[in-house]
């Protein structure tokens, strides 16, 4: 199956919002969980690490083990992670790409003065180089079958 973009359920994409604002003006993070492009439940991680609080996106092996089990329970997969910008645009940064895996979808919510914003989406290049945009559409309530 070919994958144009990502779905959200609109469940995820306010759990997404949500977490954007509480956290604000530290980023969140969490796991994107779903079907075949079709993001249905969004998992926040722990905002906090043993640094203290995530200033910057960061998916620690014991998060991504938390996500596979949290999806593996609705039997679903990882499709990918989210977080936000605060104050800064939806784009991926220089840090954002060096941490980045090839085979997620990385979703970015700008977070402006405590209002999250544009939400936008990024599949890393297989070598790595950059960042492509995908499409990042938000299923409509009524159409449970949307992005299927
Ligand atoms: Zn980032």
């Amino acid at each position: 199956m070919v994958r144009s973009g990502l779905t959200l359920r609109p469940v995820a994409a306010s759990a997404i919002r949500h977490h954007g604002r509480e956290t604000y003006p530290h980023e969140c993070c969490g796991a994107l969980i779903g079907l075949g492009g079709l993001v249905t439940a969004a998992l926040a991680l722990p905002n906090t690490t043993d640094d203290g609080p995530r200033r910057r996106f960061l998916v620690r092996p014991n998060d991504y083990q938390a996500a596979e089990r949290h999806a593996a329970e609705l039997d679903a997969g990882l499709l990918g992670f989210y977080h936000s910008h605060p104050d800064a645009p939806a784009r991926p940064s220089r840090y954002d790409l060096e941490h980045a895996w090839p085979v997620f979808s990385y979703v970015i919510i700008g977070v402006d003065g405590g209002d999250p914003g544009q939400m936008t989406s990024w599949r890393l290049r297989n070598d790595r180089s950059a960042f492509d945009q995908e499409q990042l559409i938000e299923a409509d309530p009524d159409d449970e079958d949307a992005g299927v």
